[in-house]
């Protein structure tokens, strides 16, 4: 397989495809961003990196960063995350706060924004916020192998502005008990790790633990193989929100989105795949994101439910 004229082939294909989606503005600093971008990167399980398009530009990860924030807390304390958040799709937007009172505050899933407040909750762990970000961060850049990635602190700054649904989420939660440190803590850290900026190819790269059934490429693990199977069968059914049965039926390979336009993608034992163009379908998944990985897909035959 040509896997660099595949990707050469899907970045002039995305120049042409006219629904751009429309960019996020519910976080204003988002809002900014110019549209006409669209970048990708494949990471390799044979060490290869697979460019094409804005692959270097930097942009606001959001809640792929749920991913990373699941690996750690995970880590901290293990199954025992599982009583505070489940593990089914919601079928409902990411936002949604309907499920929180019939199931006594405890979310759906760790992928929807309640589900990751309680995950924010879980990576305080009793420290100041600043300890939470900072071992993120420091995370992120150990999975990508590059310590330029940062914090885009005026996004962040954005959304702790404006983000009154999460904070009513995190109320309706803490009042449940579900949520242990003071709100404005827990979503500073929130608000925080979904403010890092990375490229495709800085993501593409962190990803790769998921590829290697929890294997750090350069050696040691970063998740036992069922803890990284279970991550990626988390993004396969509850990684786009309330399309995610869509994408898995669409593409067919565990997929993590964000609203800044950013899809991380996994193949198991084959790539770890990052795109990225800002505007969102109407389910606010990128738009050209998904039609690219449903095309990589296609051309690649890589698919979770395909054989090798
Ligand atoms: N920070 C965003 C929020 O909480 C993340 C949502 C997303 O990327 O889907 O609204």
């Amino acid at each position: 397989m040509d896997l660099p004229a595949i990707i050469a082939d899907i970045v002039a294909q995305a120049a042409t495809w006219e629904d751009r989606g429309t960019v996020a503005s519910y976080i204003p600093e988002l809002a900014k961003v110019d549209p006409g971008q669209f970048g990708i990167a494949v990471a390799t399980a044979d060490g290869r990196l697979i460019e094409g398009g804005d692959s270097a530009t930097g942009f606001s990860i959001q809640s792929i960063s749920k991913v990373f924030a699941l690996t750690l807390a995970l880590g901290k304390v293990g199954d025992q995350l599982w009583q505070r958040v489940g593990r089914e799709p919601s079928g409902n937007a990411f936002n949604s706060i309907v499920q929180l009172e019939h199931e006594q505050g405890i979310p759906r899933n760790p992928f929807i924004n309640a589900g990751a407040v309680v995950v924010a909750d879980v990576n305080l762990g009793g420290h100041q916020p600043r300890v939470a970000i900072g071992e993120m961060l420091r995370f992120v850049r150990y999975l990508a192998g590059d310590d330029g990635i940062a914090i885009n602190e005026t996004v962040a700054a954005s959304e702790t502005a404006t983000g009154f649904r999460n904070m009513a989420l995190a109320h309706y939660m803490r009042a449940f008990g579900n949520i242990r440190h003071p709100v404005d803590l827990v979503l500073g850290t929130y608000f925080h790790q979904c403010a890092i900026e990375m490229s495709c190819r800085q993501l593409a790269l962190a990803g790769r633990y998921l590829m290697l059934d929890g294997r750090h490429p350069e050696g040691g693990r970063v998740v036992s193989s069922s803890r990284a199977k279970r991550i990626n069968a988390l993004m396969l059914t509850c990684g786009h929100y309330d399309a995610s049965g869509d994408f898995a039926f669409r593409v067919g390979i565990p997929g993590k989105s964000g609203v800044g336009g950013g899809i991380l993608a996994i193949v198991p034992g084959r790539a770890s795949i990052a795109v990225w163009s800002p505007g969102l379908n109407e389910n606010g998944n990128s738009q050209l994101g998904t039609l690219a990985l449903e095309e990589l897909a296609r051309r690649t035959g890589w698919s979770v439910f395909s054989p090798p």
